[in-house]
């Protein structure tokens, strides 16, 4: 054996390492399934050539573990196993026939629907549910009852009364997975990717009203550990389960050809966004539970069933035009603007372009043909254009210099390819900012959310941060469902704001990169506004963790003449631009942290404060000293390194948020 074939499968083992990581612990994946599918296939095709004891440790003979570090446990009675799985008809096919020559007949098959969601174990002991667990590594999972519990799912009581393990997959709805990931943007909190995604990332929330709101749902139709069984097959099964309370898949059917499992799948591959779930494929099963039994398991999947995986649909279409919208913060964010095209299960007619880099990598021009996927099957991403197919007139698109609402000069952030709006009072960012300045961290104002902000705004009643200062409240009771003792209310809150100490009033402003530890730190440093803006590049770097990126941008900041202005504004209602709050944190004492990829709910420079400020250590590198590796998107080497040192804890921004909180 060559020595490179072993270099090749090492290098393979630790990039699939890598994804089951961000996949099963971090329910945060940046590679699609099919991608992730193929490195796993292209492993397992290199390593035919190694001999057993070569193979073992390797991730193709694995179950991926979603086990996190320190989470409550439990055994499995009887192991959890993952499904072999193929895109291909001709492979599937061969299965069945590879299947029909061991046993000398072609088996009766149970084909089901294969749920997009998120392994789930229940033990049941005289009737009586004890446990759920997750899959976690195939042979142990990590205890979730409360949530399980507190969701309603599954009966607290069944009629069967001899120990069984029953098991099934928790999913969301596409059309509740829209509206979660909707809200969270609205509250500028990370997205989910898909579905599965947000399944996995809500099971195992430590806030009980939080995971009631995500409305998981569940699907079972399988069995670990079980006797007395009045049931031999695997259809019967499942009618069973149903019959003891359990909700079971909407559709299967019991397949005696090749030819009926392939219409099953074909069917089921263009139907599938009918379904209120998501699918990501068919599981093909020997029906028949004895001879299930008989077949076995390999380490890591069952012998008796394959999963039929869908491949991810690719649409052929037009880009009409490209927009550019203006968000809070002033970041510029292109849209493309598509010629509507239906693909995996609804029409497309926009996709986000992301940035000027994303711009560039695809070579953009006005009307070119486009090749869109929706990836994760829900979010849509334009794959590439295609220059052959390019109207010989086409315009390149050109990110444009000034901001496409208020016409101001746009600037760029020193750490990468985004364009911001510097104009505080640029209208296309008045309600965001408006609502954030009005915001719970913020001036606190109650009653100024969203709705208010954006009526107040459509009567003209502000088009200034400073015009909340001087309402003119008796025009505000004639409002439509409003009224007076509304009014009033607004009233003390906006009066009660003006108590607000200057780190709250400057985090308020809505500064790029200046979160409300940094507006702590800041404050804390200067005192007063006043020594702030005379700051140099030099005095602000003083501040501890004040690096380039946030310097920067609070020098152009307050290089701005209108922000200036703004500042006087707000100084003449009697807003505090010097008086300072208390600084407070314990609960991560102690402790060491590390960041390696972008963060999606502060920037890291922001996070490290917030960890300082509740008393954690910020370190620069990976060693036995560091306690916690927290990861964001696209993490560096920092993680393959974090992942062999051992007593580091590698954790997801959500829990290093639930760490700060505890
Ligand atoms: P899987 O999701 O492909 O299939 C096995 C699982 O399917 C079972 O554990 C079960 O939970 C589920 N399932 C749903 N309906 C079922 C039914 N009717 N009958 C039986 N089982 C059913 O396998 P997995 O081990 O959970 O995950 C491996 C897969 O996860 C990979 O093939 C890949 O697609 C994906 N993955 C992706 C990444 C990435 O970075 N994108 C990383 C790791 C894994």
């Amino acid at each position: 054996m060559t020595e490179s074939l072993l270099e090749q499968i090492k290098k393979l083992r630790a990039e699939i390492e890598r994804h089951d990581l961000l996949y099963y612990q971090l329910a945060n994946p940046s590679i699609s399934d099919y991608e992730y599918d193929r490195l796993v296939k292209e492993l397992q095709e290199l390593e035919a050539r190694l001999d057993e004891a070569q193979k073992q440790d390797s991730p193709s003979e694995k179950v991926g573990s979603d086990l996190r570090p320190g989470a409550q446990t439990i055994p499995h009675l009887e192991r959890m196993y993952s499904l072999d799985n193929t895109y291909s008809a001709e492979e599937l096919q061969s299965w069945c026939e590879k299947l029909a020559a061991e046993l000398g007949a072609f088996p009766q098959l149970a084909v089901e629907l294969k749920i997009d969601g998120f392994s789930i174990n229940l033990y049941y002991e005289h009737g009586d549910l004890q446990y759920a667990s997750t899959r976690g590594d195939g042979l142990q999972g990590e205890v979730v009852t409360p949530n399980i519990r507190a969701l309603n799912l599954v009966p607290e009581r069944i009629s069967h009364l001899h120990p069984i393990e029953i098991r099934g997959e928790i999913y969301i709805p596409v059309q509740d997975f829209l509206t979660l990931n909707e809200t969270r943007a609205a509250n500028e909190e990370k997205t989910f990717a898909n579905p599965r995604n947000a399944a996995a990332g809500s099971i195992k929330l430590k806030d009980r009203a939080e995971v009631k709101k995500r409305h998981l749902k569940a699907i079972f139709y399988a069995l670990g550990r079980a006797s007395n069984l009045p049931v031999n097959r695997q259809s019967e099964l499942v009618k069973w389960l149903e019959n003891l309370g359990f909700p079971v898949s909407p559709s299967s059917e019991i397949c005696l050809s090749y030819d009926a499992v392939q219409k099953f799948c074909d069917h089921w591959e263009t139907e599938r966004h009918s379904l209120p779930f998501e699918i990501d494929g068919v599981v093909i099963k020997v029906d028949e539970l004895e001879l299930q039994r008989r077949l076995g398991h390999t380490a890591k999947s069952p012998k008796w069933a394959v999963a039929y995986k869908f491949k991810p649909e690719e649409k052929e279409t037009r880009l009409l035009d490209v927009q550019f919208q203006v968000g809070r913060t002033g970041a510029v964010t292109p849209v493309a603007i598509l010629e509507p095209v239906y693909i995996s299960g609804s029409t497309v007619s926009r996709a986000t372009l992301h940035n000027e880099g994303e711009i560039r990598r695809l070579d953009i021009h006005l009307g070119d043909s486009v090749r869109l996927i929706k990836s994760g099957e829900i979010i849509p991403k334009i794959l590439e254009t295609l220059p052959q197919k390019r109207p010989a007139d086409a315009a390149e698109v050109e990110f444009p210099k000034n901001c496409p609402v208020c016409q101001s000069h746009l600037e760029r952030d020193l750490d990468g390819a985004i364009s911001y709006c510097p104009n505080a009072s640029c209208p296309a960012q008045l309600q965001k900012r408006l609502e954030h300045f009005a915001s719970r961290n913020a001036m606190d104002i109650q009653g100024l959310g969203e709705s208010l902000v954006a009526r107040l705004l459509e009567h003209g009643y502000v088009s200034t941060l400073p015009d909340i200062y001087s309402l003119d409240y008796e025009k505000l009771a004639q409002l439509d469902r409003f009224g007076a003792k509304s009014a009033e209310n607004l009233k003390a809150a906006i009066e009660a704001s003006k108590e607000r100490n200057f780190d709250r009033v400057l985090f308020a402003l809505g500064i790029r990169h200046v979160g409300s530890v940094t507006a702590l730190r800041l404050a804390e440093h200067f005192q007063n506004v006043d020594a702030l803006a005379g700051a140099d590049m030099e005095a602000l770097a003083q501040v501890q963790d004040v690096g380039e990126i946030v310097a920067s941008s609070l020098a152009a900041w307050f290089a701005n003449p209108a922000n200036r202005e703004l500042i006087e504004a707000l100084r003449a209602v009697g807003l505090s631009f010097g008086q300072l709050s208390q600084r407070v944190s314990t609960t991560l004492e102690g402790k060491t942290f590390l960041i390696t990829g972008s963060l999606a709910s502060a920037s890291r420079t922001e996070m490290e404060d917030r960890i300082r400020a509740h008393g954690g250590r910020v370190v620069s590198g990976v060693s036995a000293k560091l306690n916690y590796l927290v990861v964001g998107e696209k993490p560096g080497s920092k993680l393959a390194k974090a992942q062999k040192t051992p007593g580091v804890q590698i954790i997801s921004e959500e829990q290093l948020w639930e760490l700060m909180e505890s």
